[in-house]
């Protein structure tokens, strides 16, 4: 993966993310941010910022949040609008995760439209449902040295050990499939009509996420260099 910043080369819009979780998307969020030098926004952090900072944001989310529930619309909204408004955003930015519902987008459609940014370009993981379960399910990590395997696309020599310190392989809880499963099929319903308001609107534009990272990343620079 390419850690180059593109001196020359301007943003000037929003960014958005969208893909089931563990395509491998919040990395290329990430990427793209920092090639182009703009702020990679994800409202979990915009959340855990506003509660560490005790504003009256975070002091209305983090009972929400401390008994597991889903933060309403009219705080993550408003604290979405606040952190468009700070400097830092006037080049465009990228959105890891967020919006996630019709409505959400909507409105950030129209706070877009008032702050003078171009259309949001929105850039659409695709990956067959039973490639990106062995990707997750099949992750496995060296409790010594934190390496990270996968026991179907890359084996250690020995099984159940680290090739590195011979350290024990285990799987992270979220990993199993179990968990998995049911949150892809919720990924699944939530977004479905997400991406099929953006493709209407002709902003989607889909990434074959089982392409390598570098692969990957490249068709996204791409897309969003061509992005009109
Ligand atoms: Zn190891």
């Amino acid at each position: 993966m390419s850690p180059d910043v593109l001196p020359h080369e301007k943003l000037d819009r929003a960014v958005i993310f969208l893909g089931p979780p563990g395509a491998g998307k919040g990395t290329q969020a990430k990427e793209l941010a920092h090639k182009f030098s703009v702020p990679h926004l994800s409202t979990g952090d915009m959340l855990r910022e506003h509660v560490a900072h005790g504003t009256s944001l975070g002091q209305q989310a983090q009972p929400i949040m401390a008994s597991g529930g889903l933060v309403p619309d009219s705080i993550v909204l408003r604290m979405v609008a606040d952190r468009i408004d700070r400097p830092d955003c006037s080049r465009g930015f990228v959105f890891d995760g967020f919006p996630r519902t019709v409505t959400q987008a909507q409105w950030l459609g129209e706070l877009l439209k008032q702050h003078g940014f171009k259309q949001p370009v929105v850039v659409h993981f695709v990956i067959d449902k039973g490639l990106l379960l062995r990707r997750i399910t099949g992750r496995r990590m060296c409790k010594v040295g934190g390496e990270i395997y996968n026991i179907y696309e890359r084996p250690t020599r020995v099984p159940g050990r680290c090739d590195n310190d011979g350290g024990e392989l285990e799987q992270r809880p979220d990993d199993r499939e179990e968990i998995v499963g049911p949150r892809l099929e919720a990924y699944e319903k939530q977004t479905a009509p997400l991406a099929a308001y953006y493709r209407r609107l002709n902003r989607l534009h889909d990434v074959d996420a089982a392409l390598s990272v570098d692969e990957v990343s490249s068709k996204v620079l791409e897309i969003v260099r061509n992005a009109h």
